[in-house]
């Protein structure tokens, strides 16, 4: 069981900015997201776009924006646990119980919910026969690119996923991509690097083509895929890896006992908590009056849900409100002099 102050669900902006938040407060907290990184919609959806609408950065990147919050929540060491889901949520005297999709559990008297739209989760094969083979020889994310040295890949997709991957495993496995069009929608750059390996029959490229069955009885040993004209082709595979993008899945949030207005949880605007004493919502997940889906707005939520998160998981100390610059305290958790 971990224990700690704060569970923050969900490593987007605000709850990274919460992290801050709670770490100049002197709380400690846990990161639990379902994708392999932080950044949330951000990372996910537009990591190149500008961003006009953070105060005082006139402009910056989702990728920038991440990399600008994460390098501020280092000093607190933060624990983030990727690639989980929080899939429930149990009370336990003053304190809440959560519990992962990797079956860890963490403790603390609070939580903060920055769930955002719902967690990410990857588009998966229709193929009835996709499922036995999950996690095993069939994958929608790569951990360790080195699982792949020297095998068979077939990568479906045809955005940057799925490129970029082809072509980073092609220095070391047997690549072949295969997308239901011709055109790609991945960089312009990165196709032509593809192209060109593929010229060099160092890579091999299918389409218009659509996966049709998996055969194998352990592990994957080959795939039959349909082309434009109808006739099949079965290709040598030890793995699939698939990449048709993401959904947005509010998933188990709905089952925690919360008031939900449609797919948002309700809160009060005096410090963002529920119905339930101790779980607080913030960033684009969280409803009230007024509401407005911005990234500053979750950060102001994080910062006073923070206060409050205090009060809990330090009922015998007062809340003192600081500035950063003139609290020796808080410059020093900051580490700086
Ligand atoms: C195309 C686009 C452009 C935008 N441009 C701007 C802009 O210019 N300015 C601006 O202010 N805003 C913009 N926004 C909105 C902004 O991105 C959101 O307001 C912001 O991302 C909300 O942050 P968040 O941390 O609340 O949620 P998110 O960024 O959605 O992050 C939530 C995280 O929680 C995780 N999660 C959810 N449920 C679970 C669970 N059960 N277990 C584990 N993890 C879970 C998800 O995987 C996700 O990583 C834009 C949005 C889009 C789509």
């Amino acid at each position: 069981m971990i224990k700690t102050d704060v569970i923050i669900i969900g490593a987007g902006p605000t709850g990274l900015f919460a992290v801050h938040q709670l770490g100049i407060k002197g709380l400690k907290a846990a990161v639990i997201d379902n994708l392999d990184k932080a950044g949330g919609q951000c990372i996910e959806l537009y990591p190149d776009k500008p961003i006009y609408d953070i105060p005082a950065i006139p402009e910056c990147t989702g990728k920038e924006l991440t990399s600008k919050l994460l390098e501020q929540i280092k000093p607190f060491k933060t624990d983030f646990y990727f690639n989980e889901r929080v899939n429930e949520v149990i009370q336990d005297k003053e304190n809440w119980v959560v519990q992962t999709s990797k079956n860890n559990k963490f403790i603390a008297p609070n939580i903060m919910i920055a769930g955002g739209v719902g967690s990410f989760e990857p588009r998966k094969l229709s193929l009835k026969e996709a499922e036995k083979f999950e996690g095993k020889s069939l994958f929608y994310s790569v951990k360790n690119k080195e699982e792949f040295k020297g095998k068979n890949i077939s990568i479906f997709g045809g955005g940057d996923s799925a490129l970029d991957w082809a072509l980073e495993l092609s220095k070391i496995s047997k690549v072949t991509l295969i997308h239901r069009r011709n055109e790609f929608r991945g960089a312009s750059h990165t196709l032509n690097e593809i192209k060109k390996l593929s010229e060099q029959g160092k890579l091999s490229i299918k389409t218009p083509c659509e996966l049709i069955s998996i055969e194998g009885n352990e592990s994957i040993s080959s795939i039959n895929i349909k082309h434009e004209d109808s006739k099949t082709e079965q290709i040598k595979t030890d793995n699939i890896l698939s990449f048709f993008g993401l959904i947005m899945k509010l998933g188990p949030i709905i089952e925690w006992g919360l008031n939900m207005d449609k797919k948002h949880i309700s809160v009060n605007s005096d410090n963002f908590e529920t119905n339930k004493k101790g779980i607080f919502a913030v960033g684009d997940i969280c409803n009230y009056p007024g509401k407005l889906k911005l990234i500053l707005s979750g950060f102001h939520e994080a910062a006073l849900a923070s206060v409050e998160c205090f009060k809990r998981a330090r009922p015998n100390e007062k809340y003192k409100f600081e500035f950063t610059t003139s609290s020796k305290i808080i410059k020093g958790r900051l580490g700086k002099k």
